[in-house]
C-alpha cells in the first residue's frame, strides 16, 4: 500500500505517459497508427490493473502536415499555428478511435503556461484533469499550439508533461522517446556509451551529457527531458525515460524493473503550493544573495531578508516570482517576492527594521517568505 502525495492511500498509481512526435511517427512523416494502437493496448492494460493513465501527446504539427499533404507554407508563426489547428483535430480523432477499440473514453485538454501561471487557473485546470481521471476518462493533453505565442508557451511537451504530472498528482511520469534512455555519452557516435539505469541526483555532469544528445523530430531533446525530470521528481514523481518502441514499455513501467533510465523522486516532496511555484509561474528577475543568506535559505530553511541581498536584476512586481542566485550566479531558489524589483533595489543590503523608513511603507521583514520559496540547489 502506498500513500501518493495527494494524501490518498492506494496501491494503484497515476501515470503520465508523454509520447513525443518521434514515437508517434516512428521517425517517418506519417502518424504510425499501428504503433499508436499498440501504445493504447498497453494503456488499457494498466487501466485494467486499476491504474490511471494521462496522455501527453505531441504530433499535432506532424499530423497537420500529413493531413494537408505537406503544403508549401511560409515559415511563419501563423503557418505553424495553422498546422497545429488542423493537426490537433486529426490527432485527437486518432486517439479517440484507437481508445474506443478498448471501450475507453478520452477528454482533450489544451494548455499553455498562462493556464498554469495564475494560481486560480492552475487549480481550475487541476479540477478538470482530476474530474476526468476520477470518471475513468483518459485526459489527452497537448500545448495549445494553435493560439499560444512563445511568450505564453511552455515550449516543449517534456516540460509540459512534468507540469501535467504536478497538476494531476501523478506517481510516475513516463517520457517516451526514440532512444532507450539517458546514456553516459552520445550512443550515436560513442560505442562505449552506456545506458544509465538509475539517477539519484541531477548534477552538472548529467546536464552536460544530456545537452549533447537529441532527436531531430519534435521540440524536446534529452536536455528538456532532464529539466522535466528535475521538476517532476521534486514534486515526488518518479520519472522514466525510455524508448517508445520498446516492447511493452508502458505496461512494464509499473513493474519492479522498469525499462530505460529511472529518476528517483526526492524523498521530501514539496507541499502543493510550492509545487505550483516550481511548475507554474515564469520568473521575471533575479535576486543575487551573499553566502550567509545562501546558508540561511538552503541549510536552515529561513526566509530571505533584504540584508542578504546584494543585487537585483530584471523587473518584477510584488507577488511575482523571481529566481535567487548566489554570488557565482548559480540558481539557488525560486519564489514569490514581497517587494517589487524597484523597492528591492532601494532596500538591498539593508536591515529589516529600516525598510519602513527607506520606502515609507513596508510589507514585512521578509523579501521572500520561507513558505513562498522553493530551494532548487541539490
Ligand atoms: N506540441 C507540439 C506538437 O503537438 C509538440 C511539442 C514537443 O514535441 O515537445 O506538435
Amino acid at each position: 500500500m502506498t500513500t501518493n502525495h495527494n494524501g490518498n492511500v492506494s496501491t494503484t498509481k497515476t501515470i503520465v505517459v508523454k509520447l513525443g512526435t518521434s514515437v508517434l511517427t516512428g521517425g517517418t512523416i506519417h502518424l504510425d497508427r499501428a504503433h499508436m494502437v499498440e501504445l493504447v493496448r498497453q494503456c488499457a492494460e494498466l487501466k485494467k490493473q486499476g491504474h490511471s493513465v494521462v496522455i501527453v501527446s505531441s504530433g499535432a504539427m506532424a499530423a497537420g502536415r500529413e493531413h494537408l499533404d505537406y503544403p508549401e507554407l511560409p515559415k511563419s508563426m501563423a503557418s505553424r499555428q495553422l498546422l497545429a489547428a488542423v493537426g490537433q483535430s486529426q490527432l485527437i480523432q486518432a486517439w479517440e478511435s484507437l481508445f474506443s477499440i478498448y471501450g475507453m473514453k478520452i477528454g482533450q485538454m489544451l494548455l499553455t503556461r498562462a493556464d498554469l501561471e495564475d494560481r486560480e487557473r492552475f487549480l481550475n485546470a487541476r479540477d478538470t484533469i482530476n474530474a476526468l481521471v476520477e470518471n475513468d476518462i483518459i485526459p489527452v493533453v497537448n500545448e495549445n499550439d494553435a493560439v499560444a505565442t512563445s511568450e505564453i508557451k511552455v515550449g516543449d511537451n517534456d516540460n509540459l508533461s512534468a507540469l501535467v504530472g504536478i497538476l494531476c498528482g501523478a506517481d510516475k511520469l513516463l517520457l517516451l522517446t526514440d532512444q532507450p534512455g539517458l546514456f553516459t555519452a552520445d550512443p550515436r557516435n560513442n560505442p562505449d556509451a552506456e545506458l544509465i539505469r538509475e539517477v539519484r541526483t541531477i548534477d552538472a555532469t548529467l546536464r552536460k551529457i544530456a545537452g549533447g544528445s537529441g532527436t531531430t523530430l519534435g521540440t524536446g531533446g534529452m536536455a528538456t527531458k532532464l529539466q522535466a525530470a528535475d521538476i517532476a521528481r521534486r514534486a515526488g514523481i518518479e520519472v522514466i525515460i525510455a524508448a517508445g518502441s520498446a516492447r511493452n514499455v508502458i505496461a512494464d513501467s509499473v513493474g519492479e524493473q522498469p525499462p530505460g533510465t529511472r529518476f528517483l523522486p526526492l524523498e521530501e516532496a514539496l507541499e502543493n503550493r510550492k509545487r505550483w511555484i516550481l511548475a507554474g509561474p515564469m520568473a521575471s528577475g533575479d535576486i543575487i544573495i551573499d553566502d550567509g543568506a545562501v546558508r540561511a535559505v538552503v541549510e536552515r530553511g529561513s526566509s530571505l531578508l533584504a540584508k542578504g541581498v546584494t543585487e537585483v536584476s530584471g523587473h518584477f512586481g510584488r507577488g511575482e516570482v523571481a529566481r535567487v542566485r548566489n554570488q557565482e550566479g548559480k540558481l539557488i531558489a525560486k519564489g514569490i517576492v514581497s517587494y517589487s524589483s524597484v523597492d528591492l533595489a532601494k532596500i538591498t543590503g539593508k536591515h529589516s527594521k529600516d525598510i519602513g523608513t527607506i520606502l515609507g511603507y513596508e510589507y514585512g521583514a521578509e523579501v521572500m517568505h520561507r513558505d513562498d520559496l522553493v530551494v532548487i540547489q541539490e
